[in-house]
């Protein structure tokens, strides 16, 4: 297929990127390198440096199978504080791809949903019809996109998959995660390891679990990467699927960091913190209707080879990328 990957100089983008054109797809990258890295945009894909909003339109009169939709703003704590970047950029700017990819006639589109769409959810593992209830601005954003490609499928016959990811992490070889302002948790553990972080704060030893703090579903993004090319060739004429990513095990913040002094031999101070607002004490996906309907099975679900495999792309950026 010729595939749009909206945002494939970033982590999920790049990493999804490189599985397409491995498995001979032909990959056009759209993105504005405002937090992607011109070096993630894998071989063998045409990169296009825009705003996307203003180029989709362009970009898409080309002729596409369909569209990987990553390009998104993700910082939780930003789009409390400034929801109008968040409306904008992420909204207002779908509904223009969206509009684009009418225009144009694109049949497919899988867009990057998260977990975040479900808020502080009553029940664990959560399945995709858990009340939708976002506690932050980042993910009622998703959850509009999420409701407005439901209904341009109704409508215009878009073959439509939204993914919802819980705790993404690991690396594709050299595609891996490095983001400005880094927030998430292995990324951060593994920057004490590396000597650009003192220790790492755990956001909470008081939470109701068997260890005291908060306990996530880590997937590996090679499995998520394969969840979207499924998701791609599954699609179907006037259907807008949802399903949730995860490996289906929580790991607690301590097992993380335990797993990353193993993994790396450092031994990782790590401090007591308050908590972090919006934080649900469990979040565990259930993805038995993405195993059902699209035939994915996650295979790299042990937290070793997750963390291994981010640990390995952080040593090998850090000697190619001088701080
Ligand atoms: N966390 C932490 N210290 C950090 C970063 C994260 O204790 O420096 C905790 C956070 O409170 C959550 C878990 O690690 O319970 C995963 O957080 P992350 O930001 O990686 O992902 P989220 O679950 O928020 O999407």
């Amino acid at each position: 297929m010729r595939v749009l990957v909206t945002g494939g100089a970033g982590y999920l983008g790049s990493v999804c990127a490189a599985h397409l054109v491995e498995t001979g797809h032909e990959v056009v990258v759209l993105d504005d390198l405002s937090t992607g890295h011109l070096d993630a945009v894998p071989e063998g894909c045409r990169f296009v440096e825009g705003d996307l909003a203003e180029t989709a339109d362009a970009v898409l009169a080309e002729g596409f199978d369909g569209v990987l939709h990553f390009a998104a703003k993700s910082l939780v704590g930003e789009s409390m504080e400034r929801p109008e970047l968040y409306w904008q950029g992420n909204v207002v700017t779908s509904i223009r791809l969206f509009e684009a990819m009418r225009t144009h006639g694109t049949p497919r589109l899988v867009f990057s949903s998260t977990a975040a769409t479900y808020g502080e959810p009553e029940r664990s593992p959560v399945t995709e019809d858990a009340p939708a209830v976002p506690t932050n601005t980042y993910g009622a954003t998703k959850l509009a996109i999420d409701h407005a490609i439901t209904s341009y499928a109704r409508a215009y016959g878009l073959a439509a998959t939204s993914l919802r990811y819980f705790n993404v992490a690991g690396a594709h070889g050299r595609f891996g995660e490095r983001h400005a302002v880094e927030t998430h948790l292995i990324p951060i553990v593994l920057q004490v390891a590396t000597g650009q972080r003192e220790s790492v704060a755990i956001y909470g030893e008081d939470w109701p679990t068997p260890d005291g703090t908060c306990i996530r579903d880590y997937i590996h993004v090679d499995d998520l990467a394969d969840a979207h090319l499924l998701a791609l060739e599954n699609a179907q004429p006037g259907r807008h699927a949802i399903y949730n990513l995860g490996s289906g095990t929580g790991f607690s913040v301590r097992e993380v960091i335990e797993t990353c002094r193993s993994v790396t031999g450092h031994a990782i101070p790590a401090l007591p913190a308050a908590r972090r607002a919006g934080d649900p004490a469990v979040l565990v996906a259930s993805s038995e209707r993405a195993k059902a309907e699209l035939g994915w099975q996650p295979s790299r679900t042990d937290i070793t080879r997750i963390v291994d495999d981010a640990w390995q792309f952080t040593q090998a950026h850090l000697t190619t990328q001088p701080r």
